[in-house]
């Protein structure tokens, strides 16, 4: 067959979830049996969303392959189960670049290079790029941003072009919002037909609308909408407000979305996805009463999508535990010594956040040292897992100045130390110990116990590394280094092993976490907070 491709397009507003639909169109299509994939298309000048500040842009995703991506490629695997590298997130950065390395080396053979031709060729190359493998039936492509943003024009420009090549197999599916005005308890229609009228300006005609609302949108409305935007009825579809971002693939379902779209490209759908294991972690999902607390200590409380990638994985955890994540965010620079034990006292579980620089890292230790010393079921991640190590140093090993040269360059106890291959880096972007690396975990040990192997491969992004110099000393006083990579020996987990479950992984297995493969140490973790809840003393 061959490949097909969808491109998402937003308008209105930004965040209104163009990530969630594409990854639940293609979780439908996967379900289909497709073999499917899907890519971003970021319109800023970054290289890529690695050097950016979690206040700009949530948290930086990683892929196996090393790439910094976009925080939607965390969706896509999550409700695919796919894997995806590089090629799936491209930004306008990347495009420039390309073009510009190509102007260099003399390929445009003289001509004025331009946004026209030169800039929308290279993105139209990028567009196809996966699926000239030969491996995909079809390839989601979201367009970030918001139509009308000139910083999205050459890729709205390239989309116009490419439905014109691809001809019956290309679909545009184009997310609007449909706001509901509470002092006239009306929803109104009119910010998306000026939506789709800016999308037709362009060239594009949309052949599927999607409505983001709160409330549901009556027939009438919809067909209105039809006639307006030159939409089939059917084609209009709305996106109400799900408990869960789970939801939304068995709703877009519900209202026919993978089969308008399979008719648009000339399949005729055939049967039902198959959705039986998604529909099981649903029910789960729903039929959750019991919850289980837990609380994250990091220094982006504020922002909900900082710890994107943790908050999800948690959350599917506690799904397969048959609880309902209550999930506290406390922040690490509001953690002291006085308010701990207020801070901690009704959680079950406790994570410590990955993330850079001191600002919080104090308060990290604090809370590391009571649930150390509360056996209070414990998972360091990154720098949680460095910020274990160097508490431990502190207050067990009595190592009163021991730190991370990170934090404190001429620390007498580097008990965490930048990584040889780096010290010779100066660049930031996408320079880190990045992606998938082997793992070899301790038999015996509790995290090879949670996975059921002792060999994993996890997703890394950091500088820093546990020093190998006090492994002995950590070692014999309890700290137990019990995963390391087999070709470098740099330690990627830790464990107290008397501890109920006190782990920290270098790593980020949150990464790797999806509906329907979740992470065994999540799930362990959680299943361990559980048991905590259900066994403390009562007061
Ligand atoms: N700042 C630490 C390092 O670079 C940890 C990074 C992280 O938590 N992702 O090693």
């Amino acid at each position: 067959m061959e490949t097909k491709y969808i491109f998402v397009t937003g308008g209105v507003v930004s965040s209104l979830g163009k990530g969630i639909i594409s990854s639940s169109l293609a979780c439908l299509l996967k379900a289909r049996g497709y073999n499917v994939t899907i890519q971003k298309f970021d319109p800023y000048i970054n290289i890529d969303p690695g050097t950016l500040n979690p206040y700009e842009h949530g948290e930086c995703y990683v892929t196996v392959d090393g790439h910094e991506a976009d925080l939607d490629l965390g969706h896509y695997e999550r409700f695919t189960n796919i894997q995806t590298t590089r090629a799936n997130n491209v930004t306008s950065g990347r495009i420039f670049q390309n073009v510009i390395d190509k102007e260099r080396r003399g390929d445009y053979l003289g001509k004025t290079v331009q946004i026209i031709p030169h800039v929308t060729d290279e993105i139209k190359r990028n567009v196809k790029a996966l699926g000239n493998t030969g491996n995909f039936d079809f390839v989601i492509t979201e367009i970030g941003g918001t139509v009308g943003d000139i910083e999205s024009q050459p890729f709205l420009e390239a989309v116009r072009q490419l439905r014109w090549e691809l001809e019956d197999n290309c679909v545009c599916v184009h997310l609007t919002y449909v706001p509901y005005i509470h002092a006239a308890k009306e929803l109104k229609t009119k910010p998306t037909q000026h939506s789709v009228k800016q999308l037709q300006q362009l060239g594009i005609q949309p052949d599927i609308l999607v409505l983001r609302t709160e409330h549901d949108i009556p027939a009438g409305m919809r067909k209105k909408i039809a006639q307006f935007c030159n939409v089939s009825p059917d084609a209009v579809i709305q996106s109400v407000d799900a408990p869960s971002i789970y939801d939304v693939p068995v709703m877009m379902h519900e209202q026919h979305l993978d089969e308008i779209l399979l008719r648009k490209v000339n399949i005729e759908p055939k049967g039902q996805p198959n959705m039986t294991p998604w529909k099981e972690f649903l029910t789960k999902m729903h039929s959750a009463t019991a919850p289980v607390k837990i609380g994250l200590v990091g220094k982006y409380v504020e922002l909900q999508d900082a710890y994107k990638s943790i908050n999800e994985a948690l959350f599917q955890a506690a799904t397969y535990n048959d609880h309902l994540l209550d999930l506290k965010y406390i922040h690490s620079e509001r953690v002291t010594p006085e308010n701990v034990e207020e801070q901690m006292k009704d959680l079950d579980g406790v994570i410590i956040a990955p993330g850079f620089g001191q600002r919080g890292i104090e308060g990290k230790f604090v809370a590391l040292e009571w649930c150390r010393k509360h056996d209070i079921p414990t998972f360091g991640i990154c720098l949680g897992m460095q910020c274990m190590v160097i508490e431990f140093a502190r207050n067990v090993l009595g190592l009163k100045e021991a730190n991370s040269t990170e934090m404190a360059p001429n620390t007498p106890d580097n008990v965490i130390d930048l990584m040889e291959e780096q010290k010779s880096i100066s660049n930031m972007g996408g320079t880190m110990r990045l992606g998938a690396y082997d793992c070899s975990l301790k038999p015996g040990s509790k995290v090879a116990e949670a996975y059921g192997k002792t060999e994993v491969k996890e997703r890394h992004r950091h500088r820093f590394e546990f020093n190998n110099d006090y492994r002995e000393r950590f070692e014999q006083a309890g700290m137990k280094c019990v995963g390391e990579n087999p070709a470098t020996h740099l330690v990627e987990v830790v464990e107290l092993p008397d501890h109920r479950w006190f782990i920290g992984t270098q790593y980020h297995p949150e990464y790797s976490s999806t509906v329907l493969s979740p992470s065994p140490l999540f799930l362990s973790f959680v299943k361990a907070a559980i048991d905590y809840k259900n066994n403390k003393p009562k007061e």
